[in-house]
């Protein structure tokens, strides 16, 4: 892309905005700078951005300064249907997100994970398998780490291991990863996407780029994910849990690739089925990047897990709490109330994506969960979820406090009060670590109250 004398608009001012107004202004671009946010970090976004040289737009010059630029850079929190990029796609103008800006400027190999859930875990064990193997690997992307800002750190001798969502898929056209990992498709965002088939489209637009001299790694599990072979020239390597593939599998209780056996799955130090899909996806990618198979299991086997994803954070009164605030969708709560070994009560709620509740339902009812609280702003479409399924061993409380109050004083000794919400968080939260965060000090709260202590401050909402 020519950057010198094009004017790009750069609409979110959240990290991959400001990231990306860097890597343009460093390139010599003029940069126009908008979000529709004015306060708090935005307001230290766009004072620093300024010194850049960028020009903030206000809102009320938006429309003129639109009509200005040749290229708009949209956030991935700003759908491609907004008024914003509807204007640029009927002047004719591009449209691209930060990361496509990243795989521009991208000089060294990438390997590339999408899916509905397990990106920032698979990521992060490749991150720390590559670095175990003495490669300069960054995780980037979705992780949190925006590609564009990499680029220069990573050079030309660096390993992109890069987290993609559907969201950035949105705006992403030159990606071209050595290795492209495609984990699972299940309902997901269908609030933003509008249907499954321009979901999975999506998903499956990873894959474009992809040449035969490059890898496609498959879950073979995942039906929607296995039809994306036909989709791609790359060399298809599949994963499975089920059954040996050509690539990663599970035998006789070890992970394998290709006829080797590598180590126990009982060594993995995390539960469930879906984290030993994400450690076959990670084993198939890995060797296909040339690392070799010591280095391989022996970052798996120190691997502990990533903040918020079936996390252990702590007991009180025997009761065991664990944090899976990550799980924003249905199926990851499905993945946890699985994994879970023993009994446990289930938080679920928050904000809604549209999609159906009854197959959690469904998972609970063959599952450790003795009981459910729902809170949120979508507790009464969980709810009718619940009764149409026949399970009635719920409570509905709001607000969230409230319900992990609630949760608590339900499970016995020796159970497990697992934070799974199947939802998004912003009904009352910036993001899903907040939500994990408040869960933490909810623990504490509790812990200094007594088991059946009085709640701190009205209505049983401690510390508001
Ligand atoms: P993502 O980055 O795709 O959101 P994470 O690794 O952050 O995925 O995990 C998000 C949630 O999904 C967590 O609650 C986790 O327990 C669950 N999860 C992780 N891997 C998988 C998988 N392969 N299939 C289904 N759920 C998963």
């Amino acid at each position: 892309m020519y950057y010198q004398r094009q004017t790009f608009l750069v609409a979110g001012l959240s990290r991959s905005g400001v990231a990306a107004s860097g890597f343009l202004r460093a390139r010599g671009a003029r940069v126009y700078c908008f979000d529709d946010v004015e306060e708090g970090s935005v307001a230290q976004a766009a004072a620093s951005l300024k010194e850049l040289g960028c020009v903030i737009v206000q809102k009320q010059e938006l429309e003129a300064r639109a009509a200005e630029c040749d290229v708009l850079v949209l956030s991935p929190g700003i759908p491609v249907d907004h008024p914003l990029p509807v204007s640029f796609k009927r002047a004719g103008k591009r449209i691209i997100g930060e990361m496509e800006l990243g795989a521009l400027g991208l000089h060294c190999p990438a390997v590339a994970v999408t899916g509905t859930n397990g990106k920032t875990t698979t990521v992060t064990m490749l991150e720390g398998i590559f670095k175990g193997a003495g490669m300069n690997a960054l995780a980037c992307g979705n992780i949190g780490r925006p590609l564009s800002s990499c680029v220069e750190e990573l050079g030309e001798d660096g390993l992109a291991v890069i987290e993609v969502s559907s969201f950035q898929l949105e705006t992403l056209f030159s990606l071209r990863p050595h290795v492209a990992v495609v984990l699972n498709v299940t309902e997901d965002h269908l609030n933003r996407h509008y249907n499954m088939e321009n979901y999975i489209y999506l998903k499956s637009r990873l894959l474009k780029n992809c040449a035969e001299s490059e890898y496609a790694v498959l879950n073979h599990d995942d039906p929607i994910v296995r039809g994306f072979a036909e989709k791609t020239k790359a060399k298809v390597i599949w994963f499975s849990s089920r059954e040996p593939v050509e690539g990663g599998y599970l035998n006789e209780g070890s992970f394998c690739y290709m006829g080797e056996k590598l180590f126990p799955v009982s060594e993995l130090p995390l539960d469930g089925e879906h984290n030993a899909l994400n450690a076959l996806a990670a084993i198939c990618a890995a060797k296909l990047m040339g690392v070799g198979t010591e280095a391989i299991v022996s970052a798996l086997k120190s691997f502990r897990g990533v903040k918020h994803r079936l996390q252990r954070i702590g007991e009180l009164g025997g009761v065991s709490f664990i944090d899976d605030s990550k799980a924003t969708n249905v199926d990851s709560a499905i993945k946890a109330v699985r994994s879970v070994r023993g009994e446990s009560v289930l938080l679920v709620g928050g904000k809604d994506k549209g999609y159906s509740y009854e197959p959690l339902f469904d998972a609970i009812r063959n599952s450790g969960v003795v009981h459910t609280v729902i809170y949120g702003e979508n507790a009464f479409r969980i709810l009718s979820a619940a009764l149409k399924k026949g399970y009635t061993s719920v409570t509905l409380c709001r607000p969230f406090d409230v319900a992990v109050r609630v949760a608590y004083l339900t499970a016995k000794p020796g159970q497990n009060l697992l934070l799974s919400p199947a939802s998004a968080s912003f009904d009352a939260f910036r993001n899903y670590e907040e939500r994990g965060d408040r869960f933490r000090e909810m623990l504490s709260v509790l812990s200094e109250e007594g088991r059946s202590g009085e709640p701190v401050g009205e209505d049983g909402i401690a510390g508001e």
